[in-house]
């Protein structure tokens, strides 16, 4: 252990390696996803050549090491285990430039998103990846997670916005990647092992990511609907008469509206409790003197169709974030739910409805009583799911996986739709994966990594 910290603190500064004491709760806390460990050392490095350093005396020694950056994960996948080395990339925070004519920002790994998004903004560019976590989760955690949020309906999730990146491997190896170009067939496209393998394979210190256009304009409306057919028409009009400028399409299922109304009382939802769906739909627009009446005009054709029953559009920024508050902010609400346990699967999106149904009736027949909240990002075919039921016990937690992923399972849906595996998903891989999948994923692991000594015990 002495010679370990003696070779580590001949690669880092002194701020760079903590111990004991010094180590915090932001290196442990996993937002009650996953046990955490006590680490042995947590090494924040300032530079990939320090990574390579680090990685190399940890590989010799045989030490595990795991990689973390905003810690704001929801599957534990920063966990640390017992005695394991902590390598946060906090220290790692540089953007290092934008290149205006190829759209593109360059930055290390560190850099927290709300900080990427600022000089993006201020250059005249938009980052197109944006959630709830953004003032703290990392590029680097946003890219090993191939993070979605609220425009991939859009912009795409995380992977469509890395054209290039550096990563670490286990040995140390620096496998420098940074391509800016749009098109680069030149053989393996490599940086693809690293997006969204959760540090498993690498880690992640530097990227070049694609910046989008700024839009013009922002149209925000909550609408009430009455059937779910209504929600896949009012979809479609939005998709084909928005011309590509549809922003996102969030669905809130009527409890979830319910349970804001009643737990939540600083949140303001405009719209009566009578409906079934209530749609959040954002139109990001390029023609700011004539959008608001395009946006308008199409929810009066959706009315006049009956798609919609009631809606409000918001007039002023404020009105626009009153709205999103009603799907991002419930945090309150849900501080008052115990215990709760939550879920992000991916399903076909003509499905959706049969898995409500079932997730509601499988849940409240196993426990009577029991608070099943349901939203998400439905134009992406991401549902997340709130549940709250029983004594909170590992059991009950086991009984509620089963059920949930048994329906996603028969539905052709994924376990895991933004968030990754993993230690909270692990068993439930091959639930969504068939076994040659999860046959290759060890051998790319294997080859890599041949020591396991990457985020060990995640994913696979
Ligand atoms: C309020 C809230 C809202 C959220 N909303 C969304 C959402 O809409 N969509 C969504 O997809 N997620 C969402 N998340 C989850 C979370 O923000 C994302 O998973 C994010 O990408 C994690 O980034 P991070 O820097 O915090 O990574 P961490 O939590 O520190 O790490 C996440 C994983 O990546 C690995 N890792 C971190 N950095 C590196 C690196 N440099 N190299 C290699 N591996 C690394 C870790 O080992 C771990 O496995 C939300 C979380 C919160 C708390």
């Amino acid at each position: 252990m002495t010679d370990l910290l003696t070779a580590l603190a001949g690669v880092v500064d002194k701020s760079g390696l903590l111990t004991g004491d010094d180590i915090g709760r932001r290196y442990t806390d996993t937002r009650g996803h996953g046990p955490a460990g006590t680490p042995a050392f947590v090494v924040r490095p300032t530079s990939t050549q320090e990574v390579s350093g680090i990685l190399k005396i940890c590989f010799h020694a045989g030490r595990a090491v795991v990689p973390q950056g905003g810690m704001t994960g929801l599957v534990g996948g920063g966990a640390p285990g017992e005695g394991e080395v902590v390598l946060s990339l906090e220290r790692m925070n540089a953007v290092e430039g934008i290149d205006d004519s190829g759209r593109t920002m360059t930055a290390e790994a560190g850099v927290v998103l709300e900080t990427a998004q600022s000089v993006a903004d201020d250059a005249g560019f938009m980052m197109p990846v944006d959630l709830g976590a953004r003032g703290s989760a990392t590029l680097g955690g946003l890219i090993s997670t191939n993070a979605g949020g609220n425009r991939v309906i859009r912009y795409g999730m995380m992977r469509q916005s890395v054209l290039g990146l550096e990563a670490v491997l286990a040995d140390g190896t620096i496998l420098t990647s940074m391509n800016r170009m749009l098109k680069n067939n030149a053989g393996y496209d490599l940086k693809q092992l690293f997006i969204g393998s959760e540090g498993t394979l690498g880690i992640v210190t530097r990227c070049v990511l694609r910046l989008a256009p700024k839009p013009l304009s922002t149209c925000t409306a909550l609408v009430g609907m009455d059937k779910f057919e209504s929600v896949l028409s009012y979809l479609s009009l939005l998709d084909t008469k928005l011309g590509g400028g549809l922003g996102a399409f969030e669905v809130m299922w009527s409890k979830y509206y319910d349970f804001v109304r009643e737990r939540c009382p600083n949140l303001k939802p405009p719209l009566t409790p009578d409906h079934q769906f209530y749609v959040i739909t954002e139109f990001l627009g390029a023609d700011p003197d004539g959008d608001a009446d395009k946006f308008e005009n199409l929810l009066e054709t959706a009315s006049s169709q009956n798609l919609i029953q009631d809606g409000v559009v918001a007039q002023s920024e404020s009105d626009r974030e009153d709205l999103w508050a009603i799907r991002e902010g419930a945090g309150e609400g849900f501080r008052t739910l115990s215990p709760m346990f939550t879920y992000d699967v991916s399903m076909p999106i003509l499905t959706m409805d049969d898995f409500g149904r079932r997730a509601e009736a499988d849940i409240e027949g196993a426990f009577p009583g029991a608070t099943t909240l349901i939203l998400g990002h439905l134009g992406d075919g991401n549902l997340h799911a709130v549940i709250s039921v029983g004594d909170g016990s590992a059991d009950a937690h086991k009984k509620v996986n089963d059920i949930l992923y048994g329906i996603i399972r028969d539905l052709g849906g994924s376990v895991s739709a933004e968030h990754g595996i993993g230690t909270e998903k692990r068993d439930y891989l091959n639930w969504s994966r068939t076994d040659a999948e999860v046959e290759v994923m060890r051998m790319l692991k294997r080859t890599l990594d041949p020591k396991g000594l990457l985020n060990p015990g995640k994913v696979i």
